[in-house]
């Protein structure tokens, strides 16, 4: 069975090296010059190593941005004739269900958004059956050799009327879903070519709240904010030493199980992108998931944060994570393409947005301001299809191995700030630990 992408293989013929591209042009190749340097701050001189690490002070953070970073989160590209679903499903925690299933290469997480453009018949019939009934179908990744047994629920809210486009020749159907709740496949029912359906249990979001709540001194309760200063914090940390007075253990302990001292935490490593124009959930639920979606990780890391029911420990595991000043490098020849710090918010829901292009293919795209070690492909930016309304595309592959990294976008009007910045696919890039 090819459960490479989304789309089916029954009716595709879309090739590995055309997935790949926004858009299929003719092969890389022939596209790019080798000579083509896109970035000023590389020395390839003699007696040099070829990429230089530039000083990450020396690069200016863009400002006076006037981009709308709503704009990409609802994902015009995919037509303005899509019909809205209204109401919202919710299934009851511990549950078991029979689900339609589709396979990913990704993990998706409750709360992200996962625009699809689909062309099998199969799964078009999958999809159109959901849509009459509760709009939920189940998405799991890919795994060896089966696929894996913890996948998350997603809800069709927008998807286009009739369901049949006669585009390319081609049966296409375009919709919008939401990513909502963590399953565990118990029993596969059906998986024939690319129908597959599983009996699942729907998994528990445990909340917990600040350890104290039980035992707290009331008397302290007026006391007691949420914390959004490191100030608030530290006089939440005197509070907690009392509260802590009357039980047998000491305060340090109970502060590694409180999640609104762990999210405080993660917000203060992630307080960069806030000053961007990003905005960072304050929930830990969402902020726990918010984070697993937006930051690079090894695809093992997300797994396992997904397969997490409760926020504390996932919210435990980003920040030992977080902590660790990462760089991003080529996931083929480990060349290094930029660091954690030069990410920057061009979607409302976060650095890291969900688009699909017109083959099917789903990229998973984090936006940076400065990227290196990539070139540029010799074709003109292309606005058509752009995932960012008002820019256009252009493929940027890497300097070393030529494998594909991503796009650069490049705004067509003079007002529109910041002028370009990068779009790199998650699939083309692994983190380091900073040597
Ligand atoms: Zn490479």
């Amino acid at each position: 069975m090819d459960i490479d992408e989304d789309y089916d293989s029954e009716e595709s013929d879309f090739d590995e090296r055309s997935a790949v591209e926004v858009y299929p042009h003719s092969s890389p190749d022939e596209d790019f010059e080798s000579s083509s340097d896109v970035s000023t701050l590389e020395l390839d001189l003699p007696g040099h190593r070829r990429y230089v690490e530039p000083n990450m002070e020396d690069i200016p953070v863009p400002t006076d941005n006037t981009f709308d970073v709503t704009l990409p989160a609802t994902h015009s590209y995919l037509g303005q004739n899509l019909e809205e679903v209204r109401g919202r499903t919710i299934l009851d925690d511990g549950i078991y269900i029979n689900l339609p299933l589709l396979i990913k290469q990704s993990v998706l997480f409750p709360g992200q958004t996962l625009p699809m453009t689909v062309f099998g018949a199969h799964t078009i019939d999958m999809l159109q059956n959901c849509i009459q009934n509760d709009r939920t179908f189940g998405v799991v990744c890919y795994g060896h050799p089966e696929m894996e047994r913890i996948g998350t629920t997603a809800e069709i809210y927008e998807y286009t009327d009739g369901g049949v486009w006669m585009d390319h020749g081609r049966r296409e159907f375009r919709l919008k879903a939401k990513g909502r709740q963590r399953f565990k496949i118990l029993r596969i029912i059906t998986q024939d070519h690319n129908k597959i359906s599983a009996n699942v249990k729907v998994l528990p979001e445990i909340t917990l709240g600040p350890p104290f709540l039980d035992q707290r001194l009331a008397s302290l309760d007026r006391l007691r904010v949420f914390p959004d200063s490191e100030e608030d914090m530290k006089k939440q940390e005197r509070v907690q030493n009392l509260d802590a007075a009357v039980t047998a253990w000491p305060a340090w302990v109970y502060r590694q199980y409180d999640p609104i001292r762990l999210s405080f935490r993660i917000r203060q490593h992630l307080q960069f992108l806030e000053t961007r124009g990003g905005s960072i959930p304050k929930d830990p639920v969402d902020l726990s998931f918010w984070v697993a979606q937006n930051i690079l990780m090894d695809h093992d890391e997300r797994l396992t944060l997904l397969s997490y029911d409760c926020a504390i420990s996932r919210l435990q595991r980003e920040l030992k994570y977080l902590m660790e000043d990462k760089i991003y490098v080529c996931v083929n020849c480990e060349s290094f393409i930029g660091t954690q710090s030069h990410m920057f918010p061009m979607n409302k829901e976060g650095p890291q947005g969900t688009y699909v292009n017109p083959g099917g293919v789903i990229h998973e795209t984090i936006t940076f301001y400065h990227v290196q070690g990539v070139m540029l492909s010799d074709a003109a930016p292309s606005t058509e299809y752009s995932w960012f309304p008002g820019y256009a595309w252009t493929v940027a592959i890497c300097k070393s191995c030529h494998h594909h990294i991503g796009w650069k976008f490049t705004a067509v009007l003079n007002n529109l700030r910041p002028k370009t910045f990068w779009g790199l696919t998650r699939r083309s890039l692994k983190n380091n630990k900073k040597k």
